[in-house]
């Protein structure tokens, strides 16, 4: 019975605040990496202009979007305008370009769902990933990265749920878990639904930015610097928010009718939608809008076996930091 009572007794969240806050600190990159990655993109420039003299590169995903812990590998968009260009030769010829500048491990991948090519560069150890005309990636990156500057809590959830969701092994796509980008606006917009919210929603906001890419209209408040006092009312620490995301996703998300949308930063319904049953693969077990691709669920990944791994996962936080002693030990332990 005392052992009992030990197990249950509940742990003052926010003396988890400063640990969670050390956390966050030992996964900032370095600045040296940052300088590396410019170096390498550089590098890669000067190799691609030479062929493609009006292509040009993007960094993206998180060595863009201000979301990437250190050693992470950078993503980067090389975009040709050119209206019949095949990718998989574009592919194949910058494959034979890079290997002969003596990058390692180069790998055409064009058969893969977003064909890249996959190098090493061994001056600064960075590996990265080139896919081509992938300028959606490059403007979602840019939503992320505008959302990141308006309240630093963002940053510091998103990199604890990233960190929680590589430890315990739930953010593998291929798996049927979800992507860090799927984290990511699953932050955004649990951010956005806090009373009073921490983060507006950018796209009910006048545009100030707008792209079209593929028919598909982009269009955004850009200018943050004039948000930087937006969530000042809501005095959440960081601790308090950790809890509430896992909490919310545990117990009061409801997967049966509602889709997250960080477009209209509120909760859609499944109905309206038309995600309500399965259409080949796409099982609509969780939801969550692509802020761009409408019709695109970041959840669609996931099945009927991982959906259960998810939401034990997410229970399996909760509780954790509500009654486990070691909690910033146990919440990262590897599965
Ligand atoms: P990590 O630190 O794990 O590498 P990441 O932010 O690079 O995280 P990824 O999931 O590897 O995240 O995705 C890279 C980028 O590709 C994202 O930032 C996003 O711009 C884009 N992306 C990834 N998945 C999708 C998707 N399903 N739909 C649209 N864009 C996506
Ligand atoms: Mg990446």
């Amino acid at each position: 019975r005392i052992l009992k009572r030990q197990m249950l007794c509940r742990n003052d969240i926010d003396r988890l605040n400063a640990p969670f806050l050390a956390i966050y600190d030992s996964l900032i990159p370095p600045e040296e990496e940052k300088v590396k990655q410019k170096q390498l993109l550089k590098l890669l420039e000067k190799l691609v202009c030479k062929e493609w003299p009006k292509a040009r590169l993007y960094l993206y995903g998180s060595c863009a979007n201000s979301f990437g812990v250190s050693k992470s590998d950078i993503d980067v968009c090389l975009a040709i305008e050119d209206a019949d260009i095949n990718k998989s030769e574009i592919l194949l010829r910058l494959a034979d370009i890079l290997k002969s500048d003596n990058l390692q491990n180069v790998q055409a991948l064009t058969r893969a769902r977003v064909p890249i090519v996959k190098l090493m560069d061994p001056v600064t150890g960075i590996s990265c990933d080139i896919c081509i005309n992938n300028i959606l990636a490059v403007i979602n990156t840019k939503l992320l990265r505008d959302y990141a500057q308006i309240d630093a809590r963002l940053r510091q959830l998103a990199f604890i749920v990233k960190h929680w969701a590589k430890s315990r092994g739930v953010n593998e796509t291929y798996q049927g878990t979800l992507s860090s980008y799927a984290y990511v606006l699953m932050c955004i917009h649990f951010l956005q639904q806090r009373r009073p919210a921490i983060l507006p929603c950018l796209q009910e906001m006048e545009t100030t930015y707008s792209a079209t890419v593929d028919d598909i209209e982009c269009a955004f408040f850009d200018q943050v610097e004039v948000l930087r006092n937006f969530g000042s009312c809501n005095k959440e620490t960081i601790s308090q928010l950790v809890w509430a995301f896992f909490n919310y996703w545990a117990y009061r998300h409801d997967y049966a009718n509602s889709v997250i949308s960080v477009r209209t930063g509120s909760i859609l319904s499944k109905h309206a939608k038309d995600w309500t049953r399965r259409i080949g693969n796409d099982r609509h077990l969780i939801c969550i809008e692509d802020p761009f691709q409408t019709s695109h669920d970041l959840g669609r990944v996931v099945d009927k076996h991982s959906i259960k791994v998810l939401r034990e996962e997410f229970e399996r936080a909760a509780y954790i930091m509500q009654y486990d002693p070691n909690p910033c030990v146990k919440l990262f332990e590897p599965y």
